[in-house]
């Protein structure tokens, strides 16, 4: 496989990301990389479904919050002044937080 940028041979190449291996295509010519998407979605949504982490909720200014988890925060690339939506699960006894406002 020829890279679109400069025509060398990519070549296989492993990476760290968010704590887990992933496989991917670097070009050694000028640095272009190729990530298989379907891997990556297939980590995203390994590492966005691990086990729920335990968090306070914390007092900012007159109103209780939750901090997101930091793997969450990165995964998403959320930042702050994004835009959610929040709502709560009776029969889960959840909050469902939602990127974006809700459509519901
Ligand atoms: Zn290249």
């Amino acid at each position: 496989m020829r890279c679109g940028e400069c025509g060398t041979d990519f070549k296989e190449s492993t990476r760290e990301l968010f704590g887990e291996t992933i496989t991917l295509w670097t070009c050694p010519g000028c640095g272009e990389e190729l990530v298989d998407a379907q891997e990556l979605a297939e980590v995203q949504k390994r590492l966005l479904g691990a086990r729920p982490e335990r968090r306070r909720i914390v007092q900012v200014g007159n109103s209780l919050a939750v901090t997101l988890p930091r793997r969450i925060v990165d995964l998403l690339g959320l930042k702050k002044g994004d835009v959610t939506s929040i709502s709560y699960d009776v029969e889960k006894k959840a909050f469902v937080v939602t990127i974006g406002t809700s459509s519901s």
